[in-house]
C-alpha cells in the first residue's frame, strides 16, 4: 500500500490520478488533496477518498469545505501555507504535484526536506528552482518520478541503463494548434483557438503554453534538471500524433522510444507505481489508427518562446526563473484577453532583460526574482 499525497487534486492531472487510484483500491491510499478555490469538487473527492487532510488555499472556501465534511473526521485547513502541511503530512510516501505555477515551489521543498518521494507534474517547479530542488532530493535520498508524457517516456526508457551515456534526447511536441502557421495568423489569434489542442485535454495555463511553444520550451529545463543534460543535448522534435513520447540517444548511438497513446493516466500510473508496472486497462494502441507517425523541425523563429527558453537555460541563475514568471503573467493576460498572443514573447524577452541576473540564487534570491518579475510583467502587459 503506498500512501499519496495530492496537491492540486481537483485540476487535470490531479482528477486523472484520482481515477488511477480509485482503479487500484488495495495499491494506494489517499491522505491528503488540495484545491485553490473549487470547494465542490474538493469536497466531492473528501467524501470518496476520505483523506486524513483537505486543504483548500482560498480561504473563503474555508467555511464551506468545513461544513460540508464535519463528522468525518477529516481535517480542513486553508490558505497557501497549508499546502506544505499537506506536502510533509506523516505516513505520505509519495507527494504527487500536480499544482500548476511557482507556488509549488515551497510545498515541493518541505516535501523533499521531509523525505517523501515526488511525483512530478508541476514542471514550473523545477524549471524555477531545479538546481535547489535536485541537490536537495539527493541529499534526502528522494525520488523525483516524472509525470510528464515526455520526461516519463525519457525516464522508462533509462531504467536499465544506468552508468551509460546521454549522447542526446528528443522531447517530441504536438506542436499544438497553431503548428505551421506565421506570425501573420499568431497576431489575431483568440484564447478560444489557443484553448483547442489537438491531442491532449488539459489545463489552461499548460494549454496555452502549448499553442505558444513555451510548455516545449520549460519541458527543456524540467529535463536538464531531471537527467543531468546540457542544453545541446535536449533537442525538440515536432510529432503531431503524440504517440512517441520521447527518445533518448546513447553514445553508441542506438536510441529508445516510449510509446503509447496520449492519455496521461499512463505516465501517472507509471509514476505511481514505480519501480513497478501494474496491470491497467487503459485503451491500447493500435498500428491501424496510425499508417504513419510525422516528425518535423520544431519552428522556433516563429514560436519564439522556445527559443528564449533554450537562452534562459543557457544563461542560468535565476533566468529560467524570470521567464517563468513572466510567462505565468502574460498567460494570465491572454486568458484575460488583456494581451495578444504574440505580445506575450514580447513581455518574456524584455522582463529576461531587466530584472537583475543572480548566477547562484538561493532560496530567497528565487522567491524575489519571482515576485519581482511579476511586477514587472504586469506593468508591461498594463502598458
Ligand atoms: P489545472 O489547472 O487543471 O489544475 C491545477 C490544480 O492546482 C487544481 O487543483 C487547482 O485548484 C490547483 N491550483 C491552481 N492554482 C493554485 C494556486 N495558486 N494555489 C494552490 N492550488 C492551485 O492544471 P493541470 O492539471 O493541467 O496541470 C498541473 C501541472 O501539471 C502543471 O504544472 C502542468 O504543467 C503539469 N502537467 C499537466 C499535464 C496535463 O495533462 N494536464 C501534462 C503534463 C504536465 P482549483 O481546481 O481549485 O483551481
Ligand atoms: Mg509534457
Amino acid at each position: 500500500m503506498k500512501n499519496i499525497s495530492i496537491l492540486g487534486a481537483t485540476g487535470s492531472v490531479g482528477t486523472q490520478a484520482l481515477a488511477v487510484v480509485a482503479s487500484n483500491p488495495d495499491l494506494y491510499r489517499v491522505l491528503a488533496l488540495t484545491a485553490q478555490s473549487n470547494a465542490e469538487l474538493l469536497i466531492e473527492q473528501a467524501l470518496m477518498f476520505k483523506p486524513v487532510l483537505v486543504v483548500i488555499t482560498d480561504e473563503r472556501k474555508y467555511r464551506e469545505v468545513q461544513t460540508a465534511l464535519l463528522g468525518t473526521g477529516i481535517k480542513v485547513l486553508a490558505g497557501a501555507a497549508a499546502l506544505c502541511e499537506a506536502a510533509v503530512l506523516e505516513g505520505v510516501d509519495m507527494v504527487l504535484t500536480a499544482l500548476v505555477g511557482s507556488v509549488g515551489l515551497r510545498p515541493t521543498i518541505e516535501a523533499i526536506r521531509a523525505g517523501k518521494d515526488i511525483g512530478l507534474a508541476n514542471k514550473e517547479t523545477l524549471v524555477v528552482a531545479g538546481d535547489l530542488i535536485t541537490r536537495l532530493a539527493t541529499e534526502k535520498g528522494v525520488k523525483i518520478v516524472p509525470v510528464d508524457s515526455e520526461h516519463s517516456a525519457i525516464f522508462q526508457c533509462l531504467v536499465g541503463e544506468s552508468g551509460n551515456a546521454i549522447e542526446k534526447i528528443y522531447l517530441t511536441a504536438s506542436g499544438g494548434p497553431f503548428r505551421g502557421k506565421d506570425p501573420a495568423f499568431l497576431k489575431g489569434v483568440t484564447k478560444v483557438e489557443a484553448l483547442k489542442h489537438p491531442n491532449w485535454v488539459m489545463g489552461a495555463k499548460i494549454t496555452i503554453d502549448s499553442a505558444s511553444l513555451m510548455n516545449k520550451g520549460l519541458e527543456v529545463i524540467e529535463a536538464k534538471w531531471l537527467f543531468g543534460l546540457e542544453a545541446d543535448q535536449i533537442d525538440v522534435i515536432v510529432h503531431p500524433q503524440s504517440i512517441v513520447h520521447s527518445l533518448v540517444q546513447f553514445n553508441d548511438g542506438s536510441m529508445k522510444a516510449q510509446m503509447g497513446l496520449p492519455d496521461m493516466k499512463l505516465p501517472i500510473h507509471y509514476a505511481l507505481a514505480y519501480p513497478d508496472r501494474i496491470s491497467s486497462d487503459f485503451k491500447r494502441f493500435n498500428f491501424v489508427d496510425y499508417p504513419e507517425l510525422n516528425f518535423y523541425q520544431a519552428d522556433a523563429k516563429t514560436f519564439r518562446n522556445l527559443g528564449l527558453a533554450y537562452a534562459a537555460l543557457r544563461k542560468g541563475g535565476n533566468m529560467p526563473c524570470i521567464i517563468n514568471a513572466a510567462n505565468e503573467v502574460v498567460v494570465d493576460a491572454f486568458l484575460q484577453d488583456r494581451i495578444g498572443f504574440l505580445q506575450m514573447s514580447d513581455v518574456i524577452e524584455e522582463c529576461m532583460g531587466s530584472i537583475d541576473f543572480i548566477e547562484s540564487p538561493s532560496l530567497n534570491n528565487y522567491l524575489e526574482t519571482d515576485e519581482y518579475t511579476r511586477i514587472l510583467a504586469d506593468q508591461l502587459v498594463t502598458k
